[in-house]
Parts: structure tokens; sequence; C-alpha cells
């Protein structure tokens, strides 16, 4: 069913406390913890506790879970005194997407170039 845990999700495996992170926040609906090859002095994921494969298809079907994981990447940047931060939701291969359970980098602490790569 739709939201329900993969059993060869990674990151299913760290809502469930099968596979460790380093957590900075967590409410009922996400959890936030820092990137394990940080790209940033502030790099946290905030994700989803249900599993969908990316953002466009969480906010498709759980829009008020799609708020919750912006909402606490606001907070998570704000935690981490960044004033200026960015927040990505790499989708597709081509875009470098390499876990397919939806995620929102949170970037911060360094000045950010723009285009991004
Ligand atoms: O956008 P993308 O799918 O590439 O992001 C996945 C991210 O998950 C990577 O930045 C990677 O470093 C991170 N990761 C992690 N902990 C793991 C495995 C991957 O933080 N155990």
């Amino acid at each position: 069913m739709a939201g329900e845990a993969q059993s060869d999700c990674l990151f299913c495996k760290i809502v469930a406390g099968e596979v460790p992170a380093t957590v900075v926040r967590e409410t009922e609906t996400t959890v936030a913890f820092r990137d394990i090859n940080p790209q940033a002095p502030t790099h946290v994921l905030v994700i989803p506790k249900a599993h969908y494969p990316d953002a466009a298809s969480l906010a498709a079907a759980e829009p008020v879970i799609a708020a919750d994981v912006l909402r606490e990447a606001g907070e998570v940047a704000a935690q981490e005194a960044a004033d200026s931060y960015r927040i990505v939701f790499n989708t597709g291969s081509g875009a470098g997407q390499t876990v397919w359970h939806a995620h929102a980098h949170v970037l911060g602490g360094r000045g950010l170039q723009w285009p991004p790569g």
C-alpha cells in the first residue's frame, strides 16, 4: 500500500532504527538526520516516515506530510543558525537521486552557487 515501509529501502531502515543515523529532529511524520557525506557545514536530510519514492509523489498522496517536510527543513536551518540555506529535492537519477525515498537536502553554512551543477 502507498506509504508503507519497504524492506529494501535504506531510509525506511533509518526510520525504523535498523540503520544508524545522527538524528537532529524528529516529529510524528518526519525524521531529520545528518547526511553521511556532507556537502556543506550544514547538510541535513529531512524525510517523511512514510515511504514515497520522491517529493512529487509524496506531495500528491500526502500533501500535509509534504508540508511537514518543508516546515522541518526550515526548523533545521533555524536550529543550525543558517540564515541562508538551500532546500534540494534531487529527483531522478539524471538529477543525482540515489535513494528512492523522498528526502529534502538542507544545505547551509557556506556560500552556495547558482545554478547548482
Ligand atoms: O539526493 P540523493 O538521493 O543523492 O541523496 C541521498 C543522500 O543520502 C546522499 O547525500 C547520501 O550521502 C545520503 N546518505 C546518508 N546516509 C546513508 C546513505 C546515504 O546520509 N546511510
